[in-house]
C-alpha cells in the first residue's frame, strides 16, 4: 500500500523531447505525472542537435532520426523512445554504448497492419482500384474485371509475429488456408487455433497464393524475395509486402509481373521512400499506399498510451 501511495504522489522532474507528431494521449500522460515536456513535430536535425543535450527523454515516430552524432551529444538522456514498431531510425548501437534505453510499441501496429494486408487481398482479388481508375476515365471495365474469391485460397505468412499471427486470425475468418514459415519454433496452440500448415519457406512460396511478409529488415532478410524465389511461385500469385522496404527486390517484382510470371502485388514499403516515381507504378495490377500500415486513430492512440506508460514504468524503476 505504501509503495503504491508513493507511486500516486511521486512526480518527475525530467524533461521530454517530442520531435514527431503524435497523438495528443502522450503528452497528458506524460505532463499528469509531472514531466517537463517540448513538443515540437516539425523540428529540424540541426535543432535537435543545438538542444538534445538538454533533455532526458527523446520521442520520435517516422519522420525524426535519431543519428549517432545526435546520440553522441545526448549527455542527459536516458531514453529515446519510438511510438511505433520498427526502430530502424534510431541508432541503437550508439545509444546501447551511452547506456540509454531504446523502447518501442509493437502492440499499436498488430491490428491496423493486418487490417491492411486483408485489404490488400480484396482489393487485388477483385481488382478494385483499376476499376476506380477505369470508371473515373469514363470507361466501364464490367467484363475485364472478372475476379476471383479469398474463400479456400492459400495465404503464405512469411514471420508469425504480432501482425503475421493477427493476419491469421483474421484471414482465418474468410475461409482461407494459412500456411506459414517462421525462423523461429511457430506456437503449437495457435497453429491448431487458426490452422496453420507449417512450412519451409520453398513450400510456401510454390504453395500459396497470396504471400504476405511480416519480418524485420535484417541482413539475412534482405532480397528475402529475389527473382530466383519469384521464379518458384505460381503465375497468378500475389506478393503484399507492409514489413519493410527492402525485404522484396523491386526491381524483380517489376519483371516478375511484367512478363506475367507474377499474379500481382501489394506494397505499402519500399526501398527508397517517399516511392513517388516508382516504376512498379506503371503497372495495372499493383497496388501502392504510401508507409500507411499504422496509420490508424487506433493504432497511433494505442502505441502512444504505451509509450506514455512504459516511460512512467521506467522511470519508477518497475521495468
Ligand atoms: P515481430 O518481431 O513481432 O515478428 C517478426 C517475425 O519475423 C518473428 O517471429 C521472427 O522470428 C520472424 N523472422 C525474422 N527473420 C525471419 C526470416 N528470415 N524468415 C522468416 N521469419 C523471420 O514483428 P511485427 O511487429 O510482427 O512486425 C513485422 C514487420 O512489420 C516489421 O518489419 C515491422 O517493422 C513492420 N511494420 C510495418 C508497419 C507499416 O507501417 N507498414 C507498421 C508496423 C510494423
Amino acid at each position: 500500500i505504501c509503495r503504491i501511495l508513493f507511486y500516486c504522489v511521486m512526480s518527475f522532474q525530467d524533461s521530454v523531447l517530442i520531435c514527431d507528431e503524435v497523438d495528443a494521449v502522450l503528452n497528458k500522460i506524460l505532463i499528469d505525472n509531472g514531466l517537463k515536456v517540448s513538443y515540437e513535430p516539425e523540428i529540424t536535425a540541426e535543432q535537435i542537435l543545438e538542444k538534445i543535450s538538454n533533455f532526458n527523454i527523446i520521442i520520435v515516430r517516422s519522420r525524426t532520426t535519431i543519428t549517432k552524432e545526435m546520440i553522441d551529444k545526448a549527455d542527459n538522456c536516458k531514453i529515446i523512445a519510438r511510438v511505433g514498431v520498427g526502430l530502424d531510425n534510431v541508432d541503437q548501437v550508439a545509444a546501447k554504448a551511452k547506456n540509454i534505453r531504446v523502447i518501442n510499441a509493437v502492440e499499436g501496429a498488430m491490428n491496423a497492419v493486418a487490417e491492411l494486408v486483408l485489404g490488400f487481398m480484396l482489393s487485388l482479388a477483385r481488382q478494385t482500384g483499376r476499376g476506380d481508375r477505369a470508371v473515373r476515365d469514363g470507361k466501364w471495365l464490367k467484363k475485364e474485371l472478372k475476379g476471383t474469391e479469398l474463400r479456400g485460397k492459400y495465404l503464405g505468412i512469411i514471420g508469425l509475429g504480432n501482425i503475421g499471427k493477427r493476419l491469421a486470425r483474421l484471414a482465418r475468418g474468410l475461409n482461407m488456408n494459412i500456411i506459414g514459415y517462421d525462423v523461429m519454433p511457430i506456437d503449437e496452440e495457435f497453429a491448431k487455433e487458426v490452422g496453420l500448415m507449417k512450412a519451409d519457406l520453398s513450400t510456401l512460396l510454390q504453395s500459396s497464393d497470396y504471400i504476405s511478409i511480416h519480418v524485420p529488415l535484417l541482413d539475412s532478410t534482405y532480397h528475402l524475395l529475389d527473382a530466383e524465389k519469384m521464379s518458384t511461385m505460381k503465375k497468378t500469385a500475389k506478393i503484399i509486402n507492409t514489413s519493410r522496404g527492402g525485404v522484396v527486390d523491386e526491381d524483380a517484382l517489376y519483371e516478375a509481373i511484367k512478363n506475367g510470371t507474377l499474379g500481382g502485388a501489394a506494397l505499402d514499403v519500399f526501398e527508397k521512400e517517399p516511392a513517388t516515381g516508382n516504376k512498379l507504378a506503371e503497372l495495372d495490377n499493383v497496388i501502392l499506399t504510401p508507409h500507411i500500415g499504422a496509420q490508424t486513430k487506433e493504432a497511433q492512440s494505442l502505441a502512444a498510451n504505451v509509450i506514455g506508460e512504459k516511460i512512467i514504468q521506467i522511470l519508477r524503476g518497475v521495468i
